[in-house]
């Protein structure tokens, strides 16, 4: 089957917050309040209730002058996702067109894809101890919706469908953005990571719209996935057998001392 994903061309974009409301009301996620930072953003990242956000990048550029770009945020459902290679339980799979699906009844909470993710997505929800983010609609996308984000902005600046297909109209509208007055227009998400099931028109360079040029895993998930993820299911059980024996040495040694443990009393 081939990947479906939203297309989202910054130059249509009107910042109007509709797919975050759409977000919302869909997943059922209640509002987080965050006080004023001094300037557009609602919010500074994603949170436990906030899958998405529009961003508003502002900046002087010698040359340019000044700027000010918007960017709608979200798990970018990388082809290839750092946080499916942490998880220690598989709660992380990809779907059989291309979303990064969480299942929230497998996860423990350990935050490891916190940690692993390139773009900060994954975050933790305490009163459910686990973590939580945007699942491309999952739910809404298999009975043949589009996500709710896209079925909202007015201006359709987030397109549903075919990834293959999106990438040949990006390129158009990347074509004709740079003939038009946009000369470092460019497609986000072809190839960063081996591919992004999030494709982007952005009208300036990636860093205008604080996104990484070149996004990478940090060298310590490849650790993880050789040294400790094989080995995971044995560590908790190794680690509570080394406590036990802690225990018992301590309490043996203390029996034998006439009832005192070193440096301390019963
Ligand atoms: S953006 Fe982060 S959470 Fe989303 S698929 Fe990629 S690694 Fe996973
Ligand atoms: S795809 Fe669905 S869950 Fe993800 S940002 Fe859009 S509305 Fe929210
Ligand atoms: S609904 Fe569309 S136009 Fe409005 S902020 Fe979201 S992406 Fe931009």
């Amino acid at each position: 089957m081939n990947n479906m994903t939203n297309l989202y061309d910054t130059s249509k974009c009107t910042a109007c917050r509709g797919c975050m409301i759409a977000c919302k009301d869909w997943n059922q996620l209640p509002a987080v309040i965050e006080p004023f930072k001094g300037n557009y953003s609602t919010h500074e990242d994603t949170d436990g209730d906030t899958f998405t956000y529009i961003r508003f990048i502002e900046g002087e550029d010698p040359v340019d002058g000044f700027y000010w770009n918007f960017l709608k945020y979200q798990c970018m459902h990388c082809l290839e996702p750092a946080c499916m290679e942490v998880c220690p339980r598989g709660a992380y799979s990809k779907t059989e067109w291309g979303a990064t699906y969480h299942d929230p009844e497998k996860c423990i909470g350990c935050q490891y894809c916190t940690y692993a993710c390139p773009f900060h997505i994954p975050k933790y929800r305490k009163r459910e101890d686990k973590i939580s983010k945007c699942n491309l609609c999952y739910e809404r996308v298999e009975e043949g919706l589009t996500p709710a984000c896209a079925r909202t902005c007015p201006p359709g600046a987030l397109k549903f469908g075919n990834r293959d297909e999106l990438l040949v109209e990006a390129e158009q509208r990347v074509k004709y953005l740079r003939a038009n007055g946009f000369p470092r227009a460019t497609i986000y998400g072809r190839t960063e990571l081996g591919g992004l099931n999030k494709l982007y028109v952005l009208t300036d360079t990636p860093d205008r719209f604080g996104l990484p040029v070149n996004p990478t895993v940090s060298g310590t998930i490849s650790f993880w996935q050789n040294w400790v993820q094989p080995y995971f299911g044995w560590l908790i059980p190794l680690a509570l057998a080394g406590s036990a024996a802690s225990f018992v040495t301590t309490r043996l040694l203390a029996n034998k001392n006439g009832g005192h443990g070193k440096g301390g009393h019963e």
